[in-house]
């Protein structure tokens, strides 16, 4: 799953090369950079690699989020419709541009819920922001539709879905604009940055503006350039732009060994009747970081839970439902609205809302959901082995809880 599984010589020497000009920043410095401009050959790298036609690298993939929202005009008072399971960097971005996240129901392709969108649409609704969760995407045709008829922006939260695509076209490039993350347990990573993709000119002028204190990059100097609107530093560095230099160009490699060790764990799970599998709207184009499958009942999941703990082989296999960070369950500092600073009045309301609002359906699918994460260094001998374990719990679950 994560590229810091495949760290080599190819990392060290992307990254030494800013490390002899000493040169870490992006910008300026012309002369004694000596032609090294890693950040820039990156942005390339990416419109080539997803084709998209702009790309403008950030210090993360929250902040690529927020430079998105940003960009794109979403900002005070404006509602953002997005799934009930995600990263918190999700609705932390909707909040920092000052918008109010609007939380909904997931469906058995672990992303938004088309018709719970509909649902969740009023006159304040400015965008719908599925998230590909867990390597594969959302059933991006339908959203598509519904941005279309109702006027709203779609942007792509696929940060952890670099490499998958839709319909033949890269995850991030199909809506308005589309993010990836290269944290360090990202597909490809840069230690810690992200990316902002769009086809826009306007969008992509507007995110190189806005990550880099409004400057308008147009000036003899830094001093020189005008401030056409509000910025911040949201700058990656050389030094991280060197490691995803290196990162991109073995991505192929990472999808191709993902997809080969995801076959082979699936048509093992695949063995048992009861084991279901994530609904995937294009089985094509899945990367395949997680192999992510069902079981018939909570309690029959969280038995399997139990006997994988008891043994102590639980390591990569994540039951989204009980953990802090990935659903809303758990989420009591976004649902009580604790924050370090007041935040304004509406998005207050709305996060305290949260409380008391009906998750059941996202409940009912979660509740039931592992995803298992796929390594780029397992050798088949241990696949097998892992797979056996898991067939074993699985089938003790199913024994031990009486359906
Ligand atoms: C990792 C991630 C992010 C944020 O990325 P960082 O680079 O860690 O800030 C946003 N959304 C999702 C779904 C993620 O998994």
């Amino acid at each position: 799953m994560p590229g810091f599984e495949f760290w080599g010589e190819e990392e060290k020497k992307e990254v030494n090369d800013v490390l002899e000009t000493g040169i870490l920043m992006r910008y300026g410095f012309d002369a004694p950079r000596k032609g090294i401009w890693k950040s820039i050959e990156l942005e390339k790298e990416i419109c080539k690699t997803f084709g998209s036609k702009y790309a403008q690298l950030t210090s993360s993939g929250t902040s690529a989020l927020t430079t998105a929202m940003a960009a794109l005009g979403i900002g005070a008072g404006d509602e953002v419709i997005m799934p009930s399971f995600t990263f918190v960097a999700s609705f932390e971005a909707v909040l920092s541009v000052g918008a109010i996240p609007v939380l909904v129901d997931v469906d058995e392709t672990l992303t938004l819920n088309p018709q719970a969108v509909l649902n969740a649409i009023t006159r304040k609704t400015k965008c719908v922001m599925p998230v590909h969760m867990c390597g594969s995407m959302a059933d991006l045709d339908a959203l598509k539709h519904i941005c279309n008829e109702h006027n709203l922006i779609l942007l792509e939260d696929a940060c952890q879905s670099i490499g998958a695509t839709y319909k033949g076209k890269c995850i991030g490039t199909i809506g308005n604009a589309g993010t990836f993350s290269f944290d360090f347990v990202k597909t490809i990573t840069c230690a810690e940055g992200g990316v902002v993709m769009t086809n826009n000119e306007d969008v992509y002028t507007k995110c190189d503006g806005f990550t880099d204190h409004g400057h308008d990059h147009k000036g003899v100097d830094r001093g020189a350039d005008l401030h056409p609107f509000l910025g911040y530093n949201f700058r990656i560095s050389e030094l991280h732009a060197a490691v995803g230099l290196a990162q991109i160009k073995k991505l192929n490699t990472f999808l191709s060994i993902q997809r080969k060790n995801h076959s082979i764990l699936k048509n093992m799970l695949a063995q048992i009747p009861e084991v279901s599998f994530r609904v995937i709207p294009d089985e094509n184009g899945d990367s395949c970081t997680f192999l992510s499958w069902f079981l018939p009942t909570e309690e029959i999941t969280k038995a399997f839970v139990a006997e994988m703990k008891a043994q102590n082989i639980l390591a990569g296999n994540f039951y989204w439902y009980a953990n802090n960070w990935h659903y809303i369950k758990q989420w009591l500092h976004l649902k009580e609205a604790t924050s370090l600073y007041n935040l304004n009045a509406e998005q207050k309301t709305a996060l305290l809302k949260l409380q008391t609002q009906d998750f059941s359906a996202s409940d009912a699918i979660m509740s039931r959901c592992i995803s298992t994460s796929i390594s780029l260094l397992w050798s088949e001998e241990q696949i097998k082995d892992k797979g056996e374990k898991m067939v074993a719990a699985i089938k003790k679950a199913l024994q031990t809880v009486k359906v």
